[in-house]
């Protein structure tokens, strides 16, 4: 089976994990703050926050930018569950956004919209891997007084006028699941510029404590406070030393995975019934996901079904999550409130996109998908 992503682990990485857990530390050491710098130097932001996942570094910017009970938070539907589940651990309610028809990233006509007196933050998510329309959403939250998040999950590594992902919202996450562009294992980091924001995510990660241990020992000090309720979102040293070696090679896997995108996309304007999604001018797309819209005329649960059996581990990537039964029973989101985006999930099926795949793989791909469109 060829999957739609997949790791890229090398004996250097494994190299760095072994190096690490026979160090003094392997947890809440050194190599938490060397893979933040690097994450920093990386994606040109002041101050970065690694946590045990993206949905804990979300969690965490929900936390820092106060929002509570009462609160609005606006968040793109077509997106995994997680960037909206953020915003119910903190007790206040999503609201959400549609997407633009070519690109299916969030429309900042439809964010207007559906903006309240309640309204606190946006959280966009960064489809596919390309960065979304951020000086249209910045402009409105500049007009509304609303904080910008970024869930950049698919798009570390991506660019919007040529400023990497990590400091074009108040604060960005990212996640370094096995399926994203690099790996802890599990894991994540939350970005922001803002020293302030940045000291309330470390004081949360670490249950609500004002110094970890590692600053402790350092100190010669035992005394610590807890200010607040917080979580242990901690990330380990061996998870930061493979986070460390693997972002040395990102920027390569992003370059593969533009030549893989190329190639798919030159294959699919030949095939008028495959519609890759579209590229704003202003962006370098990080290609988590090949996405393309399949014609209406084309049942997709049947062609998903046969190139499942044909080897390929073609995915759809995503139920609206309005749709979900859980924010259907608890937050009463209906059918009909983000329609671009329920229309497009009957036709959209991601292919296969990691930086291994094999031109011969990529071939079979797109002679599988013409084969069972019948075209
Ligand atoms: C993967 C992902 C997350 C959650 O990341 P985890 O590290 O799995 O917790 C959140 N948002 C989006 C868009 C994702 O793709």
């Amino acid at each position: 089976m060829i999957p739609y992503g997949k790791q890229n682990i090398s004996q250097d990485d494994i190299d760095a994990v072994v190096k690490c857990l026979k160090s003094d530390f392997i947890t809440t050491g050194p190599k938490i703050p060397e893979f933040e710098n690097a994450l920093c130097e990386f994606s040109n932001t002041d101050y970065a926050v690694a946590v045990s996942s993206g949905t804990a570094a979300l969690h965490c910017a929900m936390v820092a930018l106060g929002i509570t009970k009462g609160d609005e938070v606006i968040v793109s539907t077509l997106t995994f569950a997680a960037s909206a589940n953020c915003i119910v651990y903190q007790n206040a309610t999503p609201i959400f956004a549609d997407s633009i028809e070519n690109s299916l990233l969030i429309d900042p006509v439809d964010v207007e919209r559906k903006i309240t007196s309640k309204t606190k933050a946006i959280i966009a998510v960064d489809y596919a891997g390309q960065p979304c329309d951020y000086d249209a959403l910045r402009t409105i939250c500049d007009k509304y007084n609303l904080f910008l998040v970024s869930d950049a999950c698919h798009s570390i590594g991506g660019s919007y006028n040529n400023k990497k992902t990590g400091s074009l919202a108040d604060i960005t996450c990212f996640s370094f699941h096995p399926v994203k562009h690099i790996t802890t294992g599990e894991g994540g980091a939350a970005l922001t510029n803002n020293e302030d924001l940045a000291s309330k995510m470390r004081i949360f990660r670490n249950h609500g404590i004002t110094t970890d241990y590692r600053q402790r020992e350092l100190n010669g000090a035992h005394y610590y406070e807890m200010t607040q309720l917080g979580f242990n979102y901690r990330i380990t040293d061996f998870q930061c030393a493979l986070g460390i070696s693997q972002l040395k090679k990102l920027n390569l896997w992003i370059e593969k995975r533009n030549q893989i995108a190329e190639i798919y996309d030159s294959a699919f304007l030949e095939l008028k019934k495959i519609t890759p999604l579209y590229n704003n001018e202003n962006v370098l797309n990080a290609y988590h996901l090949y996405v393309v819209k399949l014609d209406e005329s084309l049942n997709r649960d049947a062609i998903f079904l046969k190139m499942r059996n044909a080897g390929i581990g073609v995915n759809v990537h995503y139920i609206p999550v309005h749709l979900h039964p859980y924010y259907k029973n608890t937050f009463a989101t209906t059918e009909g409130q983000c329609p671009v985006a329920e229309e497009a999930y009957q036709h959209i099926i991601s292919l296969p996109m990691f930086p291994s795949l094999s031109y011969d793989e990529i071939l079979y791909v797109i002679d599988s998908l013409s084969k069972f469109s019948n075209i």
